[in-house]
């Protein structure tokens, strides 16, 4: 997608301080955190949102939760938050899905 940020990212266009990548998902800081460990579990394909989800996406949405475990446990985080905003009024800002991974001590 063009104009979209995640997409930079993901084509390396943008910078990102990224922790985690494989085939199909990138992880990265992010660049406004809201605790003191909160990472952003992203697709690498273009999903606008929870309401884009489609069928064939199952596995993708399985994925991105066994990341957040991993990126959790790699970070020694007990107790965690896993945060998805859908649509404007959710407080989705950036229209590609993607799974906040915050230290428990958000503030959200
Ligand atoms: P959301 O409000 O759920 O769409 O969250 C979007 C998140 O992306 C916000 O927490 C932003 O701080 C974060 N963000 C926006 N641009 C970047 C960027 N270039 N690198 C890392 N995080 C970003």
């Amino acid at each position: 997608m063009e104009d979209c940020i995640f997409c930079k990212i993901i084509n390396g266009e943008i910078p990102a301080s990224k922790v985690f990548e494989n085939e199909r998902l990138v992880a990265f800081n992010d660049i406004n955190p809201k605790a003191r460990v909160h990472i952003l579990i992203v697709p690498k394909k273009h999903i606008e949102s929870v309401k884009h989800l489609e069928e064939i996406d199952k596995e993708l949405v399985g994925e991105m939760f066994l990341a957040a475990q991993k990126i959790a446990k790699d970070n020694n985080l007990e107790g965690y938050k896993l945060v998805v905003n859908v649509g404007r009024e959710g407080g989705q800002l950036v229209d590609h899905l993607h799974l906040h991974l915050l230290s428990a001590d958000a503030i959200i």
